[in-house]
């Protein structure tokens, strides 16, 4: 195989030339360019669309029994395994992310197709008694052509939830990787082709979003769309998916509350924070970027955090002690410090980080601001960096106020040791996933997706299933004539 792949894949072939000309890729930790790879035009959308429908059409996957279908996905799984080191340098080098991490996304993502592999088999729809002398069931069916469409701050793992899925059902599934990380991807595309999914049934095509993302959402032989990115991206899909009445599920944007409460465990909250926002280097739709904390235990969380944010490791990528690693772009990193200097006008005082910590590379040091009221712009918008804002809040009512007063709602976090309030506030949340006195809340068999704008629809657990397949209901009368 070689070392870094340099082709788009559609209908079983690799295309090492296309007509939207190339993708130059600039690796994060030395500003180098790096590699390119060829970006898909209109020409080559069409032409995978029509793949894509064909492969469907034939039926061959949609038709073949589930543990088939399975047992396909259970190879291309074992071939992520056997690739994990090298699927986990090209993650590193393409988007910054340090090497632990990226090892531990690759494993997860091959964790995905096993999931699906043997949910698969437990999927089916039910019987429902109605008059005499009748038989009514439902069935669970593909959509037909998927596009997915993933971001570029977890390439890897969030193509695998959708893939996952979307294959497992029966689709044709045409996998869009963000133009700054296409590599892992297209890597994937290869592996499906030797695991044996068939030409058509898995395709992916690295291009610009700007320039063949409208082509491919608006494409009339595209039945449904599964995006995560922006909340803007995921309302011009919206409005492009509307004529057609297709189905979408997005996975949006998020400005997430960890609310500490003065009867947690203050320093094992205070420890946990920092990874809850900087991992991924706060490129997270989930960051824990707006930290919450009852007033009689501000002062000492807020020594706490500090202490533990200036004590994580940023480095290179490709050193198994980095937490921290680059941004993903100077673009990206400039976008977060103009948020850091709006923080000082509206108010705002730094007390650790914005600054550039090392000289080659995308690096932004972690930054934690406080002295901001909620409704600042930098408390208010996803500001998809390492940033942090401390409010401090008087009781129960005041943190879910503080909490839900933000348009989106992704994710959460609660730190009690009451047992009662802990419910009642992971209740009170308006979020799709939340973590009580932990950090962690993303697993593969619960499900995962936001309110408000942070989307509609869920990813993960047997819930994604229900996102790419139709349900159908028959109604069968067993009346002699
Ligand atoms: P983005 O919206 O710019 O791009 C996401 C993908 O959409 C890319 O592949 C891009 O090329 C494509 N795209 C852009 N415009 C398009 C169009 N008009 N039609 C079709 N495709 C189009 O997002 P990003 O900058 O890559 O990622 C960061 C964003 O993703 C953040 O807002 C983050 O919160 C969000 N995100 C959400 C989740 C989640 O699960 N909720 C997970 C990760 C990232």
């Amino acid at each position: 195989m070689k070392k870094i792949p340099d082709a788009i894949v559609i209908d079983g072939q690799l295309r090492t030339e296309a007509s939207g000309g190339w993708l130059e890729l600039v690796e994060p930790a030395t500003e180098q360019k790096w590699c390119k790879v060829p970006a898909a035009g209109k020409e080559e959308v069409e032409e995978t669309i029509n793949a894509a429908n064909e492969a469907f059409v034939q039926a061959h996957w949609a038709k073949a029994s589930p543990t088939v279908r399975a047992g396909v996905l259970l190879k291309l799984a074992k071939l992520i395994r056997d690739n994990v080191e090298s699927l986990a340098v090209l993650e590193s080098r393409n988007v910054g992310k340090p090497i632990c991490s990226s090892r531990a996304e690759i494993l997860s993502g091959a964790g995905c197709f096993e999931y699906y592999a043997c949910a698969i088999t437990k999927f089916y729809g039910k019987t429902i008694p109605l008059a005499e002398q009748s038989l009514d069931y439902t069935l669970r069916v593909p959509v037909g052509v998927v596009a997915c469409i993933v971001p570029w701050n977890f390439p890897f793992l969030m193509a695998c939830w959708k893939v996952a899925p979307a294959l497992v059902t029966g689709n044709a599934v045409i996998l869009k990787p963000a133009s700054l990380t296409p590599l892992t991807a297209l890597r994937m595309g290869e592996l499906a082709m030797e695991a044996g999914i068939p030409a058509g049934i898995f395709q992916v095509i690295a291009g610009r979003g700007s320039e063949i993302g409208n082509y491919l959402v608006s494409h009339r032989l595209v039945r449904k769309i599964s995006l995560t990115g922006e909340t803007s991206t995921g309302a011009q899909i919206m409005k492009l998916a509307a004529d057609d009445i297709k189905r979408v599920s997005l996975e949006l944007g998020g400005k997430s509350p960890n609310v500490i409460f003065d009867d947690a465990n203050v320093v094992k909250a205070a420890q946990a924070a920092p990874l809850a926002v900087f991992d991924n280097t706060g490129q997270d739709c989930c960051a824990r970027s707006r930290v919450l904390v009852q007033r009689p235990i501000y002062d000492k969380f807020l020594d706490e955090f500090v202490k533990a944010t200036k004590q994580l490791k940023i480095g290179p990528p490709l050193d198994d002690s980095t937490q921290i690693g680059p941004m993903v772009s100077a673009h990206q990193r400039e976008s977060v410090e103009a948020y850091i200097n709006l923080a000082r006008e509206e108010g705002g005082r730094i007390l650790c980080g914005a600054e550039r910590p090392i000289d080659k590379g995308f690096y932004l040091s972690p930054t934690i601001i406080d002295g901001l009221d909620s409704r600042a712009r930098t408390c208010q918008e996803e500001i998809f960096g390492p940033v942090a804002c401390v409010i401090p809040f008087e009781d129960e009512a005041d943190a879910i106020e503080l909490a839900n007063d933000t348009a989106y709602g992704l994710s959460a976090s609660v730190w009690t040791q009451n047992l009662g309030r802990a419910h009642r506030v992971a209740e009170a949340i308006e979020a799709g996933v939340i973590s009580v006195n932990t950090n962690s809340s993303v697993y593969v068999e619960a499900p995962f997706g936001g309110f408000k704008k942070s989307g509609i629809g869920r990813d993960l657990g047997m819930e994604a299933l229900m996102q790419y397949t139709e349900l159908k209901n028959i109604f069968v009368s067993l009346k002699e004539d």
